[in-house]
C-alpha cells in the first residue's frame, strides 16, 4: 500500500519495483516508484525534452 502524493489516495500494489511507473486509480496522474522497501511514490513529471531538432 501506499499513498498517492498528489490526492493521497491509498493505493494498493503488488510486484512493483523502484522506478516502475503505475497510475493513481483516483486522480489518475502518472507516479513513479522511488523506494520499495518502504513503497514510496513520486510524481512523475512528463518531461518530453527533444534535443536537436
Ligand atoms: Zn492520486
Amino acid at each position: 500500500m501506499a499513498i498517492c502524493p498528489q490526492c493521497e489516495a491509498e493505493i494498493n500494489m503488488s510486484d512493483v519495483e523502484k522506478g516502475d511507473i503505475v497510475y493513481c486509480p483516483e486522480c489518475g496522474i502518472e507516479l513513479e516508484v522511488i523506494s520499495d522497501v518502504p513503497l514510496e511514490l513520486d510524481i512523475a513529471l512528463e518531461e518530453e525534452e527533444e534535443w536537436g531538432d
